[in-house]
C-alpha cells in the first residue's frame, strides 16, 4: 500500500457482540429483577431487522404496586441521607455510564434504530454529563436560594418515550435523586432496554434497594402509575395526547405534575444568515434521530430573498446522507422506530401531498427488512397545511417563506406548540429582538439541537409544563 494508506480510515460497523443481551428480563423493583405476577411478557424488536433482541416482563397493577411500595419503604432512609451521601450515589452512577458507554450506545442503537455515531457522541454523553451535574447540586440545595430547608416530594413516577430513551431516564432520575426522591420508572414499551441495563448499574453503584425502581410495560402500564395513590408526582415526556389525558385524570388530586409534549419548531432562515452554515443546522435539526425529536426544527421558514439558494443547497446535502446500518459508523440516518410510527409518518406525509404540497426525496435506496423512511422535504406548504400544523416526528421538513422579521415571527409563533426555534442571521441585535418574541421554551441562534444539563429545557402552550435541566429542573422535584 502507498504509504498515505496505512493511515486510511477504514471504519468498521460497531460490533454487536459488544453487548450481552439476555433472552429474557423481568422487572427491577426492590433491587431485584423479578417475573410480572401476572407472567405476561412482551418482545422487543430491532427496528433496522426486525430482529427479536429479547422478551420482557409487562407490569400490571399488582407489580406497579409493588414497585411503589419499595419506592415508599427506600424514601425513609434515601431522604433523611446528607446531600454529600446521595451526591457519592450519582457520582459513582455517572463514571459507570461513562465506563460502559460503548456497551450503553450499542445496546441503545440496537433497541431505537438510531445511528452509532448518534448514541456514542451525543446520548451517552448527555447521559453521564446529565448525572454529573445533578450530582453536583445534591448537597448545594441548602444554599441555592430555596431557604434552608427543601424537601423532596417522595415516590416519583417517571414516564418516558422511545426517541432518546437513556438521555429521558436520565433528564428523569438525576434530579429526582439529587433532591431526595426516590423513583418508579416505566420506558416506552418499544425501547425497554437500556433502562434495564441502567438498573444493573444502579445494582453496580450499590445504590441502596428501592430507591429507583424500573418497570417495563405499555400505556396500561403506565397508566396504573399515574393512577397509584401513594405516588407523589408524574413526571412524563411523550406526546400530547397522552400528556392531556394525565392531566385530566390527575386533576383534582394532589400529585405534582410536569408534562414534556410534542412540538412543531420553527428553524427562521434570514438573508444574511451564512447558508452552507445554516444548512447543516436545518439537517439537525429535522435529520438527527431520524426527525423523532421532540424539539426538531420541522418547519423552516426561510427568507424569500434565499429561498432557492437554500433549497438548492439542502438539497445536495440531502442526497449525500447515508441512510442504512445504524451500528456502521458512517451512517446519518437510521430506522424509523416502530411499525407503528412508520405508518403515521407515512400517512401525514401522504396527507401533505393531497393537500397540494410538494414532495421531493434525494434517490436513495432503503434496507428490505425494518422500518424506513427517506428524508423528505416538503415545499409550496402554507400555513394551512396539516405538514405546516402537526407534529410529523419522523424525516420530514415542510418549508415556507416569509418576507420580513414581524412575519417570521408571526408565522413561528403560529403554532399549538412553543417547544424550540432556531434563528438563522448574522445581527446579534436580531437574534435577541427575534428570541425575545418568540414563544418557546428554548431558542437556539445560528446552531440547533444543542442540549446542556444546565440549560433549562420545556415547553409553552401545549409543548406542557415544567423544566428540565439546570436550577430549574430541581424545582419539579422539591417541596419549599
Ligand atoms: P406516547 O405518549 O405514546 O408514549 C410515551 C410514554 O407514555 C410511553 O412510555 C407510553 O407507554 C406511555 N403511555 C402511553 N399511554 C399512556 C397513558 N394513558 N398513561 C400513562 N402512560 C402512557 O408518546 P410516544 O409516541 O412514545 O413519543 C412520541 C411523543 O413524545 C412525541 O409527541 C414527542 O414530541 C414527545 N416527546 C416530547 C419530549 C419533550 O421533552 N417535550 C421528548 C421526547 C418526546
Amino acid at each position: 500500500p502507498k504509504k498515505a494508506d496505512a493511515f486510511a480510515y477504514a471504519p468498521a460497523p460497531e460490533s454487536r457482540s459488544l453487548v450481552d443481551i439476555a433472552p429474557s428480563y423481568g422487572l427491577f423493583i426492590d433491587g431485584e429483577f423479578g417475573d410480572a405476577a401476572g407472567g405476561k411478557v412482551f418482545k422487543t424488536v430491532s427496528p433496522s431487522t426486525e430482529e427479536v433482541l429479547s422478551e420482557v416482563a409487562q407490569a400490571g397493577a399488582e407489580d406497579v404496586d409493588r414497585a411503589v411500595g419499595a419506592a415508599r419503604k427506600a424514601f425513609e432512609k434515601w431522604s433523611a441521607l446528607p446531600g454529600s451521601e446521595r451526591a457519592k450515589y450519582l457520582f459513582r452512577i455517572a463514571r459507570i455510564i461513562q465506563e460502559r458507554s460503548r456497551e450503553l450506545a450499542v445496546l441503545e442503537t440496537l433497541d431505537n434504530g438510531k445511528p452509532i455515531k448518534e448514541t456514542r457522541d451525543f446520548d451517552l454523553p448527555t447521559v453521564a454529563a446529565h448525572f454529573f451535574y445533578y450530582a453536583g447540586w445534591a448537597d448545594k440545595l441548602g444554599h441555592a436560594g430555596y431557604g434552608a430547608d427543601p424537601r423532596p416530594l417522595g415516590v416519583a413516577g417517571q414516564i418516558i418515550p422511545w426517541n432518546f430513551p437513556l438521555m429521558m431516564l436520565a433528564w428523569k432520575i438525576a434530579p429526582a435523586l439529587a433532591t431526595g426522591n426516590t423513583v418508579v420508572l416505566k420506558p416506552a414499551e418499544t425501547t425497554p432496554l437500556s433502562a434495564l441495563f441502567f438498573a444493573d448499574i444502579c445494582r453496580q453503584a450499590g445504590l441502596p434497594k428501592g430507591v429507583v425502581n424500573i418497570i417495563t410495560g405499555d400505556g396500561a402500564t403506565g397508566a396504573e402509575l399515574v393512577a397509584h395513590p401513594d405516588v407523589n408526582k408524574i413526571a412524563f415526556t411523550g406526546s400530547t395526547g397522552v400528556g392531556k389525558a394525565i392531566a385530566r385524570q390527575l386533576a383534582g388530586t394532589d400529585k405534582r405534575t410536569t408534562l414534556e409534549l410534542g412540538g412543531k419548531g420553527a428553524n427562521i432562515v434570514f438573508d444574511d444568515a451564512p447558508i452552507d452554515q445554516a444548512v447543516e443546522g436545518i439537517v439537525t435539526g429535522i435529520f438527527f434521530n431520524q426527525g423523532q425529536v421532540c424539539c426538531a426544527g420541522s418547519r423552516l421558514l426561510v427568507q424569500e430573498s434565499v429561498h432557492d439558494e437554500v433549497l438548492d443547497a439542502l438539497k445536495r446535502r440531502l442526497s449525500s446522507l447515508r441512510i442504512g446500518d445504524p451500528l456502521d459508523k458512517n451512517t446519518d440516518l437510521g430506522a424509523i422506530n416502530s411499525a407503528e410510527q412508520l405508518a403515521r409518518i407515512r400517512a401525514l406525509a401522504e396527507t401533505g401531498e393531497a393537500e397540494g404540497a410538494e414532495r421531493w426525496s434525494p434517490a436513495c435506496e432503503l434496507p428490505s427488512a425494518g422500518y424506513w423512511f427517506a428524508p423528505t422535504l416538503f415545499t409550496n406548504v402554507t400555513q394551512a397545511h396539516t405538514v405546516a400544523r402537526d407534529e410529523i416526528f419522523g424525516p420530514v421538513l415542510s418549508v415556507l417563506t416569509f418576507r420580513t422579521p414581524e412575519e417570521a415571527v408571526a408565522k413561528a409563533n403560529n403554532s399549538q406548540y412553543g417547544l424550540s426555534a432556531g434563528i438563522w442571521t448574522e445581527k446579534g441585535s436580531r437574534i435577541l429582538a427575534v428570541a425575545s418574541k418568540l414563544r418557546a421554551g428554548v431558542v437556539w441562534a445560528n446552531t440547533f439541537n444543542k442540549f446542556d444539563p444546565t440549560s433549562p429545557f420545556g415547553g409553552y402552550k401545549e409543548s406542557g409544563h415544567g423544566r428540565e435541566g439546570g436550577r430549574h429542573g430541581l424545582e419539579a422535584y422539591l417541596d419549599v
